[in-house]
């Protein structure tokens, strides 16, 4: 993932700044991965369908339409209308109901202990699926769930384990700027701004070296896509997480 997370970087700052030496950066990156998938693993973030994501979006983006459909066609899956009611809305429901009384949640089945507020372990990963679960299902409760999971992610989202996404405080930071996209209160995006601030300080905290300085997850890049997406905090998304609204983009591509 080190290096589809580098490409996904390159494609967020073309996205930014328009530039398209960031662009050809980016497919230098996803040419490196596309020839070295297992086709073993499924999974967004370590298997194979994150940097063919990428690589549809970049040869999308070079307007090389035939490369970007094989990306999709060997990465794409499907959830339908009755797997959605009958197995994803109750486990929806069974993680809202082993919520803290703090407002947070416990980062397995098996800890109880309320300490972990990271996207990865805590409520600051569990307000992405509530907000999700709302935009689908329609029901307030899960909107009034996400916002208490934003109050505790406020209270308790600066980390001193680093500047990341994963378990860092640009990742906090990402589940403000959802929540602003979804309600439009202006209360998220300065919560978003002011955990963009700490990040602005990198090393200044005495934060800990994540293992991998460097990576989109962990380390340095994840932080400046942050940032970046704190500059144009509309069209922000949590990199290979958050769908943007498609059709918008589609018609201000065209545009432009
Ligand atoms: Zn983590």
């Amino acid at each position: 993932m080190e290096t589809a997370g580098i490409a996904l970087l390159y494609l967020q700052l073309h996205r930014v700044t328009k530039e398209q030496s960031h662009l050809l950066r980016s497919l230098d990156y996803v040419k490196r991965i596309l020839r070295n998938l297992n086709g073993r693993r499924v999974t967004f973030l370590c298997g194979d369908a994150g940097p063919l994501a990428v690589g549809a979006v970049v040869y999308h983006k070079l307007k090389n339409n035939a490369e970007s459909k094989d990306c999709v066609t060997n990465g794409a899956s499907n959830v339908d209308q009755e797997t959605l009611t009958e197995l994803v809305k109750p486990s929806i429901d069974y993680v809202r109901h082993k919520k803290f009384r703090s407002g947070n949640y416990p980062s397995s089945l098996s800890n109880e202990t309320d300490r972990l507020v990271h996207w990865c372990h805590g409520a600051a990963g569990v307000i992405h699926m509530l907000m999700q679960a709302y935009k689908v299902f329609k029901e307030e409760k899960y909107l009034r769930d996400a916002m208490e999971c934003s109050d505790v992610i406020w209270q308790r989202g600066l980390l001193r384990k680093g500047y990341g996404i994963c378990h860092g405080t640009a990742g906090n930071g990402y589940s403000f700027l959802s929540l602003y996209h979804l309600t439009q209160d202006k209360k998220y995006l300065y919560r978003a701004c002011k955990f963009a601030e700490w990040c602005l300080e990198y090393g200044a905290h005495g934060c800990r070296i994540p293992d991998r300085p460097y990576s989109l997850f962990e380390g340095m890049a994840g932080a400046i896509h942050f940032l970046s997406d704190v500059l144009v905090p509309e069209k922000s998304r949590f990199p290979a997480f958050e769908l943007g609204p498609q059709r918008k983009e589609n018609k201000e591509e065209n545009n432009s």
